[in-house]
């Protein structure tokens, strides 16, 4: 083999940019070379060519059907990943004297709230900071409704816990749903906006999802520059400016398979990986979930440590060595998190599992 030769493909655990099927990396590399028999790489596309005028098309459309919303809402591709909505939102609907809640689950949560303290009055309805957010918040009994909009994370991705249902809410319902949108079923018009950086459930990083209901656009609170307005992105359809074209046609060609393989067959076998995994970490004596509490479990990120810290990196080569990588816990929180967005699969699980053990016991596969 000479040493410019392809790798056997590693089983990707990591938490974003994440594995995508293969099937989307041939078709996006198919797509770079020449797009649908059009003499062009998607790569020198026109973001207001036909060509991408379909592309866009045909996505909001699949994200609509796999939410089950209606016309009542507006689907949005921005640049600027999650972070840029936890700008966006405050700047667009967050008063200088208003004042908007915040859930805190975690890191990302944590952000949101900070970016929205630029613009107006920020109340941290709950918070699991204590116990380092190895659990979720209590839900808050009684929301005030005179607040702008109340802001949830979904999915925890750094810290492994997860809301399994989208609650009610008596206040618009913002949610950062990146780490686990399209995983299972849920009630997306709960929610008066969602977002989700591509990077993780979707595609390829630089592009972000965004759908917002449309009487929202009536309660936008400043004058704003139009990348950074809601009013303007949806007056422009999503190409305001040069659009990701790439990135959105890798999406939509992971929306697609989404889409072949319907969110109930994701998502059962979702729940299957996570409890595999679960099982196992519960199980071997070497390891331990950091989430107790078997409801807060997410699914889609699954944190667990070793017992005996000084054979955590041996653990990681061991993995390596099997072609299974970015098993690596976030900076923050260190131990392990295996990530299971969509594109893993049950076998990729199992696979890990035997490592596991063989680990345990000393044993080479
Ligand atoms: C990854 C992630 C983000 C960060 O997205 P960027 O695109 O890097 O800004 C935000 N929220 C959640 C829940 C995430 O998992």
């Amino acid at each position: 083999m000479n040493e410019n030769s392809p790798k056997k493909h590693k089983i990707n655990f990591g938490g974003g940019p994440a594995a995508l099927p293969p099937e989307v990396f041939a078709d996006a590399s198919e797509a770079v070379l020449d797009y649908n028999g059009t003499g062009l790489s998607i790569l020198e596309i026109g973001h207001r060519s036909k060509e991408f005028m379909a592309i866009l098309e045909e996505s909001k459309a699949i994200v609509k059907e796999l939410c089950g919303i209606n016309e009542d809402y507006e689907v949005l591709w921005l640049h600027g990943g999650g972070r840029l909505q936890f700008a966006m939102i405050p700047m667009n609907f967050l008063g200088d004297n208003d004042t908007a809640g915040y859930i805190d689950s975690g890191h990302w949560a944590t952000e949101a709230a900070e970016y929205a303290m630029h613009y107006g009055g920020t109340n941290i309805v709950s918070t699991s900071r204590e116990g380092n957010y190895a659990q979720l918040p209590a839900w808050p009994k009684r929301i005030d409704g005179n607040l702008a909009y109340l802001h949830y994370t979904t999915n925890n991705t750094i810290y492994g816990t997860q809301w399994h249902k989208i609650p009610d809410c008596n206040v618009p319902l913002v949610a950062d749903m990146s780490s686990d949108i399209f995983s299972k079923q849920m009630d997306y018009s709960k929610c008066a906006l969602f977002y989700a950086a591509a990077q993780k459930n979707i595609g390829p990083a630089g592009a972000t999802l965004v759908v917002m209901r449309r009487d929202m656009a009536e309660r936008i609170k400043r004058d704003l520059p139009p990348m950074l307005s809601y009013k303007a992105q949806i007056a422009q359809h999503s190409v305001l400016n040069t659009s990701p074209v790439f990135a959105i046609y890798t999406s939509l060609l992971m929306l697609r398979w989404t889409k072949a393989r319907g969110i109930a067959a994701i998502e059962q076998e979702n729940k299957e990986k996570a409890a595999l995994l679960y099982r196992e970490i519960d199980r071997n004596g070497l390891f331990e979930a950091v989430v107790k509490k078997e409801t807060d479990r997410s699914t889609m990120n699954v944190c667990f440590r070793i017992k005996n810290e000084a054979q955590e990196k041996t653990f990681v080569s061991f993995c390596e060595k099997r072609n299974i990588t970015g098993i690596s816990g976030h900076r923050f929180v260190g131990g392990f998190r295996v990530s299971l967005y969509n594109a893993i699969r049950l076998e990729h699980v199992e696979r890990l599992a035997e490592v596991m053990r063989a680990f345990e016991s000393n044993n080479d596969i």
